[in-house]
């Protein structure tokens, strides 16, 4: 299908894309295309107007700065697989930006299309929320910060407004002796995240657990935290015992979404089998 008729502009700094957004009323950004383009050609989405945003240097590239790293919000997913300073610092990203699809997604995707949009089944919001991510917002009256934990609303909405542009993510870089994994079961058309669990693991000088976080897409509307699992695991000894018990203990998702592909109960048994692989895999990592 074709796309209902639209208006294209394209913006070639963060504040002609937000001036463009004030003067048009209902318009969409357009980033890499590969979410916003398919809902338009299904007639599901028919924006008046869409920004371009797609050549704002800017908005583009890695930084690591004061332990943290500031990831533009263009930045592809191809980009975060294969960077070193993402690679070093934090893995897991680069680990599920990997898995994103095929070549031609990878390379057109963004970061910061990915988290706008929101699908359940995508794989960084999990990964952004797991790590405490802050995602950075401006908009006419300036810019504002929002966790990770807040930015996420419900199926395809987040705390963005209409006139607002997410220009970076911000997430802190991995320590020494903190493990992460990220792994699904993918759809096998699509290869978006039937279930994707998204595993850290930080570890003290005696080898038990200090921190850990557990987050899923695919399950729920919006990323879910796992937090009672990870509550029973910090200060223990992580054996896989201990990381069986744990799960099958303290994970309960109350509401799974389901289709005619995975039900509802079959993604919370997924959730259970990936989480406790998730967290086995990120506390090897740790310690080696
Ligand atoms: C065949 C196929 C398979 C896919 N498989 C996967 C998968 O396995 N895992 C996965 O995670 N994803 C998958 N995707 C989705 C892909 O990762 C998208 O590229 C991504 O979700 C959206 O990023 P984008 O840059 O293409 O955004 P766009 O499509 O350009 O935009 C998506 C939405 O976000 C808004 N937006 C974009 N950028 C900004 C911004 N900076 N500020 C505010 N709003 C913004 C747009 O207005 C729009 O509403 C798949 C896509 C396709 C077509």
């Amino acid at each position: 299908m074709y796309p209902a008729r639209f208006e294209y502009y394209r913006a070639n700094t963060l504040q002609e894309a937000i001036h463009l957004l004030q003067q048009h009323s209902g318009a969409k950004l357009l980033a890499g295309g590969h979410s916003l383009i398919p809902i338009m050609k299904l007639r599901l989405a028919q924006p008046p107007v869409l920004i371009d945003i797609g050549r704002i240097s800017e908005l583009s590239g890695v930084m690591k700065t004061d332990g943290r790293l500031r990831i533009g919000s263009l930045t592809t997913h191809a980009m975060l697989a294969a960077s070193e300073a993402v690679k070093k610092h934090c893995p897991i990203l680069a680990e599920a930006a990997g898995q994103i699809a095929d070549p031609a997604v990878r390379n057109k995707g963004t970061i910061g299309g990915n988290l706008a949009h929101a699908d359940p089944g995508s794989d960084l919001p999990a990964v952004t929320l797991a790590l405490d991510g802050v995602i950075h917002i401006t908009g006419r009256d300036g810019d504002r910060q929002v966790n990770a934990s807040d930015f996420f609303l419900d199926l395809l909405t987040t705390d963005l407004k209409p006139e607002e542009v997410l220009t970076a993510v911000e997430l802190p870089a991995l320590e020494e002796r903190t493990g992460s994994c990220y792994l699904k079961f993918e759809h096998p058309a699509s290869g978006y995240a039937v279930c994707g669990a998204a595993a850290i693991v930080a570890l003290g000088g005696d080898e038990s657990c200090e921190r850990a976080g557990l987050c899923f897409n695919g399950v729920t509307a919006t990323p879910y935290r796992a937090s009672a699992v990870t509550e029973a695991l910090a200060g223990q000894n992580l054996e896989d015992a201990t990381i069986d018990q744990a799960v099958t203990e303290h994970l309960s998702i109350d509401d799974p979404m389901g289709d005619t592909y995975a039900s509802g109960p079959y993604r919370v048994e997924l959730a259970k089998v990936y989480s406790k692989r998730a967290l086995k895999t990120a506390r090897d990592r740790a310690r080696s």
